[in-house]
């Protein structure tokens, strides 16, 4: 609390509360819908979506419409759990498809939301046929990656008693696509041919990744994700997201002054420090560090400092003026290069957007 007079002084010379103090994302629904149909128009086979993750971390609220909107018939979910929050948004129609399966205690979302589970284990599909008998199903299969779906040797044994029961579709997952010469895509679409020859159902192998291999890789069905959402390896994609930071205050700092958590930058000659808001909590990754850059008007503005829980500083001695907010993603940085700051991928800085940021939708 203020001391009276303390508050008498605040009152006298209020606070500016005209801008937000927190970050600013902006997402462009066209963006996703143009990446949908680019992906789609890529193929003579249908295309699904991945909205996975809040459709990665950008709002399957606003998100699944859109690529309803565009053609998409077949969404893909990870959890039963957002596979109902899906149906809700969808409404009856659009498949919903769950990639871990049907885990015990799913039953009731998957009959009441209507989802169809990816099959992995013989032990799902024991019991999802004793649960739901005659509720749709998929089957995942196993080609190398070794994360989810049936062996050959399992699927061998079920085979025949899958097939019986009428699965919607056969699904598996291609490890390294995102490295076209990678040895491993030719092997997996080898076995994926194998395990399925003969078979009568549709059948779906490509992620992104996959789309781009070439129309080998099509089969009936493809499951786009990250390059809806303007992520790397779809290199045409449209931006979709761009993230803005305000600046909270600067100051002047002498040659040698530190800035930030443990000292982690000392200035080399007299500089000038803006402090954003914006920061780890917020999936700025801490990881990211010395040359992360946001950007004004394209120039570079280096990050100097340890990126903290809800700000970070930054080096903009070189502006002629410091503006009301810096950009970290967007035209002059896309995600993937801002994944490079923090050592990861494109997929990771978006599934990490906070929930801080005031979230504008472009329609
Ligand atoms: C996440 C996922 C996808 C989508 O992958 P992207 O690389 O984002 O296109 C497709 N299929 C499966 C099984 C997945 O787990």
């Amino acid at each position: 609390m203020p001391t009276r007079a303390l508050a008498l002084d605040l009152a006298a010379h209020p606070v500016k509360t005209d801008a937000m103090t927190t970050g600013t994302l902006t997402i462009d629904l066209n963006a996703i819908a143009a990446n949908w149909s680019a992906l789609n128009r890529m193929t003579a086979s249908e295309t699904g979506a991945v909205v996975k993750a809040n459709a990665y971390g950008l709002g399957i609220e606003r998100v699944a419409p859109v690529l309803a909107q565009a053609g998409a018939r077949q969404f893909f979910v990870a959890v039963a759990e957002e596979g109902v929050a899906l149906r809700r948004v969808l409404g009856s129609g659009p498949e919903i498809n769950v990639f871990s399966g049907h885990m015990p205690g799913d039953a009731d979302m998957i009959r009441s939301a209507d989802l169809t589970p990816m099959i992995n284990t013989v032990d799902q599909m024991i019991g999802h046929v004793e649960a739901l008998p005659g509720h749709r199903f998929g089957l995942q299969l196993n080609t190398g990656m070794n994360r989810l779906g049936m062996d050959p040797a399992e699927w061998a044994a079920l085979r025949d008693i899958a097939l019986n029961q009428n699965p919607t579709m056969i699904i598996s997952h291609l490890a390294c696509a995102d490295d076209p010469d990678h040895p491993m895509n030719a092997a997996q679409l080898e076995i994926f041919r194998e395990m399925t020859a003969g078979i009568n159902v549709p059948r779906s192998l490509s992620a992104t990744g996959g789309t781009l291999l070439g129309p080998d890789y099509h089969f009936d069905l493809t499951r786009p994700g990250v390059g809806l959402y303007g992520g790397m390896p779809f290199v045409d994609a449209q931006p979709v997201v761009s993230l803005d930071l305000p600046v909270i205050q600067t100051r002047d700092v002498s040659a040698g002054s530190a800035v930030g958590y443990a000292c982690g930058w000392v200035a080399p000659r007299p500089s000038q420090i803006a402090t954003v808001s914006g920061g780890y909590a917020d999936g700025l990754i801490r990881a990211m560090g010395n040359g992360a850059t946001l950007t004004h008007k394209g120039r570079k503005v280096p990050v100097v400092g340890r990126v903290s829980m809800d700000l970070i500083t930054v080096d903009v001695t070189h502006l002629e003026q410091v503006p009301e907010h810096l950009q970290l993603i967007g035209m002059h940085q896309s995600v993937d290069t801002v994944a490079e700051f923090a050592g990861t991928i494109g997929y990771e800085v978006l599934t990490a957007l906070g929930s801080r940021y005031d979230r504008v939708y472009i329609t």
